[in-house]
């Protein structure tokens, strides 16, 4: 897996106007895990993409009608099978993260890159989610060097008030132990 000016080559791109710049483009140092399903706790439909694109039809669900005209994004969403999707290009400021803080740093958005899994708090993630999140985090890491391994967070970290994803099922050690096994040293 690899990025190109900003796109990573395994994911299908799906351009979402919900982004802007960031207020510095070279500052890019904290990864955010997210998780999300539409409806909740349903898998494989085509409302994340609506969402994300601002085109959710408010009539498709009762759910729907509360959030259909959020603006929202995230640069990545792992879906079930381990297919990636891609909403905006990582020099972009996606809109994830909300009022949040990481280590006394607020507005995460402006130095975060945003992913997704399809998923919920209650259900354990996909195998194949873990290993296209550890492929996808190996190549950021090596693109942007203000990445570490270190220094990612889940939303609940950055919004523990507000937010519970990717939630307690999220095996943040697997995710480690996959990184250090693509023996590159961070
Ligand atoms: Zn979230």
């Amino acid at each position: 897996m690899k990025i190109q000016d900003h796109y990573l080559d395994q994911a299908h791109q799906v351009p979402s106007p919900n982004c802007d710049d960031r207020p510095d483009a070279q500052d890019i140092t904290l990864l955010v895990i997210h998780c999300i399903s539409l409806p909740p706790e349903q898998f494989g439909g085509p409302y994340i993409d609506q969402l994300f694109c601002n085109r959710l039809d408010p009539n498709a669900d009762p759910y729907f009608r509360e959030i259909h005209q959020l603006q929202v994004s995230a640069h990545l969403l792992i879906r079930r099978d381990g297919s990636i999707r891609q909403y905006v290009p990582f020099n972009r400021r996606a809109w994830h993260a909300g009022v949040s803080n990481y280590r006394g740093r607020e507005r995460c958005n402006d130095f975060s890159i945003g992913i997704e899994l399809e998923g919920s708090v209650t259900q354990a993630y996909t195998d194949a989610q873990y290993a296209k999140l550890a492929d996808a985090v190996t190549a950021l890491l090596a693109t942007y060097p203000g990445l570490s391994a270190q220094r990612i967070a889940g939303h609940s970290d950055i919004a523990p008030q507000r937010k519970e994803d990717p939630g307690p099922l999220f095996d943040w050690q697997r995710l480690h132990d996959l990184l250090n096994a693509s023996r590159i040293e961070w």
